[in-house]
């Protein structure tokens, strides 16, 4: 197996990885082994594919598009990127649509290893990305190194029974404090492999900046910080480990009646489930919503770990970011309507949003705007985060900003920069998560 050793990690560290991992590779088999399903499919199932979409320029025109089932991945003037099945791409070229297929890693032509050049845009390799084994493994061993700094629980298990798990990082992880919270969930979607190293970056940052970088050690001495590395393992197993990119989204749950496998986690959530055309009936759309609202069981893991974190009828969390890729955007609520303010959402609390959305991203170079102003989308987290718990919620959508940039696949070359690109939104969000209204001069308008 290699271990992908990238310059952030130390030599002691990766020392303690590999002790790590030959301990708890062997704890996941067994736990794998016993109670969770094999995923039966083969490569055989078809790869969707990805296209330019020429002449949509319009969030009105894009969510048209949505509403076909196709997930609309990168957005610019006068086209859209999109994933699509092959039945849906003809179905959309006899409805007229433009569609030009952009070449993408599929099995049979990836490159095994990056230096093997090939004639495609995607560089990077599966090995180039921790996997879900790897991830547990280096969660572990920064846990063992930083106990006091960092906890690690078990919230769940995915549908195949992978564990999903949460690290909490404070000055005194252990002890649950009356402090402001603020959640970091990643790797929702399977292929979106860069938020979990997102995870990882951060976890390796507020460890090892404790006691050394002043703002770190403040937000570690006053807040509670909770990172949910990979919610979607058995899409990221999928996806990855077979040595070879899937192009892989949603969960890897059967559907009664189909052959098609998986719910979009993003648009499963119980806020307006299924409302307004934002996602899809079809269990063959990368964007279905699910035979229900919360029916992955991905979705019930992370709506129940935030649930739990109502204490004496108040929500502890204050704040959060969902990691995804791609396009280079900060997103915030509502997506499933284009007004600004809607029931559950005042002017103020817009304006809030906005504020912060565009501080941070002034510091990283993403575009703010609110998620409808791509297209409309219903039962996302971000939705149920503020409409159902009143948690700032943003969408990040990370590196890079277009397809022929590597799109889900960028190269591992551009894994320590692009982590290291949010830390500054990552720290803005976090000194404001204890009033956010202050950052519109209303702080009078928290509560205590
Ligand atoms: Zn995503």
């Amino acid at each position: 197996m290699r271990i992908p050793l990238r310059g952030r990690f130390t030599a002691t560290a990766a020392a303690a990885l590999s002790l790590a991992m030959a301990v708890t590779l062997g704890a996941q088999a067994a736990a794998v082994g016993t109670d969770a399903a094999p995923d039966t499919r083969t490569t055989a199932e078809e790869i969707p594919g990805v296209y330019e979409v020429r002449g949509v320029s319009s969030a009105t025109q894009r969510s048209v598009l949505a509403a076909h089932g196709v997930s609309i991945d990168a957005v610019d003037d006068h086209s859209v990127t999109v994933t699509a099945d092959k039945a849906t791409a003809k179905r959309l070229r006899s409805m007229g649509y433009l569609l030009d297929e952009i070449p993408q890693a599929v099995p049979d032509a990836l490159p095994q290893d990056a230096s093997g050049g090939g004639d495609f845009s995607v560089t990077s390799t599966p090995s180039q990305y921790t996997s879900y084994a790897q991830m547990t493994a280096t969660v572990n061993s920064l846990v063992s190194r930083h106990p006091n700094l960092m906890t690690r629980q078990v919230i769940g298990r995915s549908h195949q029974g992978r564990e999903i798990i949460a690290v909490k990082m404070s000055n005194n992880a252990r002890v649950d404090h009356n402090r402001p919270e603020v959640l970091f969930s990643h790797n929702m979607h399977a292929r979106e492999h860069l938020t979990t190293e997102m995870a990882l970056y951060l976890m390796n940052e507020f460890a090892t900046g404790y006691g050394q970088d002043s703002r770190i050690t403040n937000m570690m001495n006053t807040r509670e910080i909770w990172i949910i590395p990979t919610l979607n393992p058995d899409g990221k197993v999928w996806d990855q480990d077979s040595g070879t990119f899937r192009n892989w989204r949603k969960n890897r749950q059967p559907n009664s009646g189909s052959t098609a496998i998986g719910t979009d986690i993003n648009r499963n959530f119980a806020y307006l489930w299924g409302c307004c055309g934002g996602s899809s009936t079809n269990p063959a759309s990368d964007t279905y919503r699910g035979p229900s609202a919360e029916s992955a069981p991905e979705t019930r893991v992370l709506t129940n770990f935030v649930r739990s974190r109502v204490i004496g009828g108040r929500q502890q969390i204050t704040a959060h970011i969902d990691f995804h890729t791609y396009s280079e955007l900060i997103l915030w609520p509502f997506g499933y309507t284009y007004n600004d303010t809607a029931t559950g959402l005042n002017q103020d609390q817009h304006n809030v949003f906005a504020t912060v959305g565009r501080q941070m991203a002034a510091s990283n170079g993403y575009r703010p705007q609110q998620s409808s102003d791509l297209y409309i989308t219903d039962g996302s987290i971000s939705d149920w985060m503020w409409g159902n718990q009143r948690i700032w919620s943003y969408t990040f959508e990370m590196y890079p900003r277009t397809a022929s940039q590597g799109g889900f696949y960028p190269p591992g070359s551009v894994i320590n920069r692009e982590t290291a690109r949010n830390r500054e939104a990552v720290l803005i969000l976090l000194e404001n998560a204890d009033c956010m209204y202050r950052s519109i001069g209303k702080p009078q308008l928290c509560t205590t």
